[in-house]
């Protein structure tokens, strides 16, 4: 039997990932310290298929309790939202550097191969749309989002140091806006603020103009991405974009859940963010070229799944 372990498996995207893997029949090694996750995202597996380890992917790694030989290694343990990563600053810095070290160091002696989820956010605030994987970007180093886009841009440089150095088989997955069932209703972005206050009857709060762009990607999409460059051979090294190229404003995205929830929009204007970026659309030219992978959920059937879940959670 395969396995895998998966740090950040108890959070959003993690648990989708767990649920796939397992799916596939290996068994998963979920190692989390639920700064931002909750183990209840995988509460319908048992014990044996997944294993849970508390942990703090950042503190050196328990490898007595630890299998000593995986299959891969996703390292996926980061506060996402900016709200999260504003709280945790730290600790954002500290997971996705010391514990991208950690992590990779984990996959070298279990000769595993690496997964690294990174982010749309290594672009910055992009002055190119779509975003191609060969784009630099355009990063504060020191703004309040730095914490996060700063250490993924150092993850990445670590893990393309790895292959280089050392030969790990390692490749870098770039995520754009994800959203789906399991993401926290406090979590403060735009998914699930919109979605709770359009099922409390409240006015969607608008960030500056609303006119800033986002391209959002169901979680089931994203997560087969992943798996598929989890098995893809010969891509040691590569960095891939994923994402769903169809980019809307945030004005536009507001009337949408406003029309899923049947409700007459309502704006609340609150101040932009500092650093928030205008725009971000991303190329996914390489992902259908040596994946054969495009996301193919709907944004209106993905949301509707959404507000599903927001109602089963007890919002009204
Ligand atoms: N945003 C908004 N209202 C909200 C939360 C977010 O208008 O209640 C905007 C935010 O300013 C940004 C976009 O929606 O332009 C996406 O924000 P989110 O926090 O979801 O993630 P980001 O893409 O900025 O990392």
């Amino acid at each position: 039997m395969k396995t895998a372990l998966v740090t950040g498996g108890a959070g959003f995207i993690g648990s989708h990932l767990v649920d796939r893997l397992v799916s596939e029949g290996i068994r998963v090694v979920v190692l989390d310290n639920l700064a931002t996750g909750n183990w209840d995202n995988l509460a319908h597996h048992d014990e044996q298929h997944v294993t849970r380890v508390l942990w703090d992917v950042s503190e050196p790694w328990p490898d007595d309790i630890l299998p000593r030989a995986v299959d891969w290694v996703f390292h996926l343990a980061s506060p996402a939202s900016p709200v999260h990563y504003r709280r945790l600053a730290v600790q954002t810095l500290m997971v996705n550097s010391v514990g991208t070290k950690h992590a990779l160091d984990f996959a070298l002696r279990s000769h595993a191969r690496f997964i690294l989820a990174s982010t749309s956010e290594s672009y910055g605030d992009p002055e190119v749309s779509p975003q191609p994987e060969t784009y630099w970007g355009r990063v504060n180093p020191v703004g309040p989002r730095s914490c996060y886009d700063e250490s993924k841009r150092f993850g990445e440089a670590l893990t393309s140091e790895y292959v280089r150095t050392y030969d790990l088989d390692a490749r870098i997955l770039r995520f754009f806006n994800c959203y789906g069932p399991r993401m926290q209703a406090e979590d403060g972005r735009v998914v699930p603020n919109f979605v709770r206050q359009a099922l409390q009857g409240e006015a969607l709060t608008v960030y500056g103009t609303g006119q800033q762009t986002r391209s959002f990607c169901y979680v089931s999409d994203e997560v087969d991405g992943i798996w598929r460059a989890a098995v893809a051979d010969g891509i040691a090294g590569e960095i891939i974009n994923i994402g769903n190229p169809e980019e809307r404003t945030i004005l536009n995205f507001a009337e949408m859940v406003a029309d899923i929830a049947g409700i007459t929009l309502q704006i609340e204007p609150r101040p932009l963010p500092p650093d928030d970026p205008t725009n971000r659309c991303p190329d996914i030219s390489k992902a259908r070229r040596i994946l054969g992978w495009e996301p193919r959920t709907d944004l209106r059937v993905g949301l509707e799944e959404t507000f599903r879940f927001f109602r089963s959670q007890g919002s009204p």
